[in-house]
């Protein structure tokens, strides 16, 4: 039977970096379940539909097909009708999409099975936002990562600001916020603990400090 290893939090808490590396270290796959919602808001922008218009959205899935592959790197690759998108869906812009998308219950339902039989196939590290509660119920540890808002928007706009990118601390810190409300407060599948999950806070640590605590609540919590 294969493993796997759920990890919930908000927007912004390092979950990717920090889940990856902890999935390297392990052995595990890991699985970014928001790369897919991401897909999605951008397919509806490229259509010019309003990822708010859940009608509209709902008959753009029959044209969509996303799978996962990987680079020669073991790195996730989001395919998108046959494109490679993991570059293009790193935007705010898809950001904002995705958070819209996310809270239609046919697109939830829609990836779930994909990210289940993920799950069946391999030992993984599935990150999301529901992985604890709906997508993967049994999952032998589910985590809750999280750090405070100003943190996860202080990392945010540090990393846009290395990549070279306009940002305002300010309209960051709303974003995230936004995003937050929109993910806490979905009526479908909402952000929250998992009431078996461990809340590892990240907050007052840097990157190394939170792998190494993930990688040891992981280890302590799957025994
Ligand atoms: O994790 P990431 O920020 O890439 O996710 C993009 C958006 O997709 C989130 O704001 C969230 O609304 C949605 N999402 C979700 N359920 C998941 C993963 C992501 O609703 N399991």
């Amino acid at each position: 039977m294969s493993i796997a290893i759920a990890i919930d939090g908000p927007a912004g808490a390092g979950k990717s970096t920090i889940a990856k590396a902890a999935a390297k270290h392990l052995g595990f796959i890991y699985v970014d379940t928001g790369a897919m919602y991401r897909a999605i808001g951008l397919y509806t922008i490229r259509k010019g539909v309003d990822p708010k218009d859940t009608e509209k959205v709902v008959e753009l899935l029959s044209e969509i097909e996303v799978s996962l592959a990987r680079d020669e790197n073991k790195n996730q690759l989001v395919i998108l009708n046959g494109e490679d998108v993991s570059g293009l869906i790193r935007t705010e812009q898809v950001s904002m999409a995705a958070s819209r998308v996310s809270a239609i219950p046919e697109v939830r339902a829609f990836l779930l099975n994909l990210q289940r039989d993920m799950a069946k196939a391999n030992d993984v590290i599935m990150d999301g936002r529901d992985i604890g509660t709906v997508v993967l119920p049994d999952a032998k540890v589910k985590i809750f990562l999280t750090a405070s808002a100003e943190i996860r928007a202080r990392r945010r706009y540090d990393e846009l600001i290395a990549k070279g990118e306009e940002a305002v601390y300010e309209d960051v810190l709303a974003d995230v916020i936004e995003r937050d409300n929109n993910d806490m407060n979905r009526p479908i599948a909402p952000l929250k603990p998992a009431e078996d999950s461990v809340i590892v806070d990240t907050s007052e640590l840097n990157l190394e400090e939170s792998i190494a605590l993930l990688i040891k609540t992981i280890e302590e919590n799957s025994k």
